[in-house]
């Protein structure tokens, strides 16, 4: 009779408005913070615990019963155990053959088991329906409130019915379920909460790298070789000097990198006159990291900004600018405007702020809560026509930078060109090759292809 009567509450999704009672295993920090916010949310809970004991801890419209009583109470099983102890289950197959199981857990390292923690559990209970939900919140985050950063709940499983009446759940106490697709989804979603910024290590380590070698190159030229050549010690530089050359150089070959690998995919897919042959690895991985490589550019342009705007107040730059002055005064000649010099500090400040200021909106546009906002179009309009705008404005803002300077190879020091030379290259390679991809002979196939259209289909009529 007993058995019957759980069956029958298993297979009854919730389609009134009362709430069915929910139960969960294990009166951890995890199963209280949860069922505290269940019983906010309308749910009766029940509590299945080795002690039926019920403490300060314990939500106090919760009942604590053994864990074949509380399974029967309810249609849904909150499984908030360690994965470890999941063999205690094994005798209460019976009682919990029909239910709906969530398995909330989550491991101590990735893949630190040969199948997910949702797929042994439904191999030690093949009667139960198994369902992965609720590992990506945290306890804390569930007790005080403070889910913004978190608001979505994976949920994966093979059980159609379960999946969405847990998915009820999840809406009900304030969260956004996401539907990950079938149990087989549950390795990545425990994998998920241990990740360390995964897309990030990228833009991270390159712009290390990137930062070492510009340190080094700019030391060499701005700092030793006058000491070397001309026994000056300009060591100051390496406070302000060297990173005010260092940030708009990284910021530059940043934004160009994160266009790179669109016009690499453009020359690929008219290459093979397809698009539905995968890119390889390394392309794939380059075009999911390029939000934060924007982000990346963007914060040392943001930089850049803020060494710029020091300049004034600099003991060198004043000393340079009163000792112009004087010298002019003892010579008693002073020099006529130079209207190309002004056209052209002008414009590269112009340019400088336009670029920064297309910049940063490409960087508020990337942020979810103005994305979510805006339809696929506008976003391809801000991301890409924007985003070459941007590209376009600070590339001329380091040409102009160099001006005249550009091909007096008396300037160069040891041979080598100033460091802005080289973090015009790939920005030039993007826009180039952008350039000859708008060509309609090369616009119209790529648009084509784009659309699904094949040179060479595999499977024609
Ligand atoms: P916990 O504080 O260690 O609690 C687990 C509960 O399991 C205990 O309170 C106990 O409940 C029960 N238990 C312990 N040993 C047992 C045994 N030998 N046999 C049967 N039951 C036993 O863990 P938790 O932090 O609540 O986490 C529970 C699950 O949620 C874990 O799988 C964890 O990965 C997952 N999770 C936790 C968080 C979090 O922020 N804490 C976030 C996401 C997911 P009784 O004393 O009532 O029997």
């Amino acid at each position: 009779m007993t058995k019957n009567s759980s069956n029958i509450m298993a297979l009854s999704p919730n389609t009134s408005n009362k709430r069915e009672t929910v139960c969960i295993f294990g009166t951890g920090d995890f199963g209280r913070a949860l069922g505290l916010k269940m019983i906010q949310s309308g749910y009766p809970v029940v509590f299945g615990s080795r002690s039926t004991q019920t403490s300060s801890l314990i939500p106090k419209d919760a009942e604590v019963l053994s864990h074949a009583e509380a399974a029967q109470k309810a249609a849904i099983i909150i499984i908030a155990l360690q994965r470890q102890h999941y063999n205690f289950l094994i005798p209460l197959a019976e009682v919990l053959h029909g239910k709906v199981l969530v398995d909330v857990s989550n491991n101590l390292k990735i893949n630190q088991y040969p199948e997910s923690n949702a797929e042994y559990l439904s191999q030690l209970l093949p009667g139960a329906r198994v369902v992965k939900a609720f590992n990506t919140v945290s306890a804390w985050a569930l007790q005080s409130g403070t889910l913004d950063a978190s608001r979505q709940v994976f949920v994966c499983g093979d059980d159609m019915e379960a999946k969405q009446m847990v998915m009820d759940i999840v809406r009900a106490v304030g969260l956004t379920p996401l539907d990950k697709g079938s149990l087989l989804a549950a390795q990545e979603i425990e994998n998920y909460p241990l990740q360390l910024f995964p897309m990030w290590k990228f833009p991270i380590f390159l712009s290390l790298g990137l930062t070492a070698f510009f340190f080094f190159y700019c030391l060499a030229l701005d700092v030793i070789y006058p000491y070397v050549y001309q026994n000056k010690d300009f060591s100051f530089f390496i406070v302000i000097s060297i990173p005010n050359r260092i940030c708009p150089i990284l910021a530059l070959i940043l934004l160009a990198l994160v266009y790179l690998p669109g016009v690499l995919a453009a020359i690929i897919q008219l290459y093979r006159g397809t698009k539905y042959r995968r890119f390889p690895d390394w392309l794939d991985k380059w075009m999911l990291c390029r939000k934060q490589l924007g982000l990346v550019a963007l914060a040392f342009a943001s930089v850049h900004v803020l060494y710029t705007l020091v300049i004034p107040i600099r003991s060198y730059v004043r000393w340079r600018i009163s000792s112009h002055t004087i010298s002019q005064a003892l010579n008693n000649k002073t020099e006529p405007l130079n209207t190309t010099n002004a056209w052209l500090s002008d414009s590269y400040v112009a340019l400088g702020i336009l670029g920064f200021f297309f910049f940063f909106l490409l960087g508020i546009t990337s942020l979810p809560s103005v994305s979510n906002n805006v339809n696929w179009r506008e976003f391809r309009f801000v991301q890409s026509k924007l985003g070459y705008l941007t590209l376009i404005l600070c590339t001329a803002h380091t040409l102009v930078y160099g001006g005249k300077w550009f091909l007096n190879l008396s300037l160069y020091k040891w041979y080598l060109p100033h460091a802005y030379m080289l973090s015009l290259i790939v920005p030039c390679i993007v826009l180039v090759i952008k350039f000859v991809l708008i060509f309609p002979c090369l616009d119209k196939p790529l648009t084509q292809i784009r659309q699904g259209w094949e040179r060479n289909p595999k499977y024609s009529e």
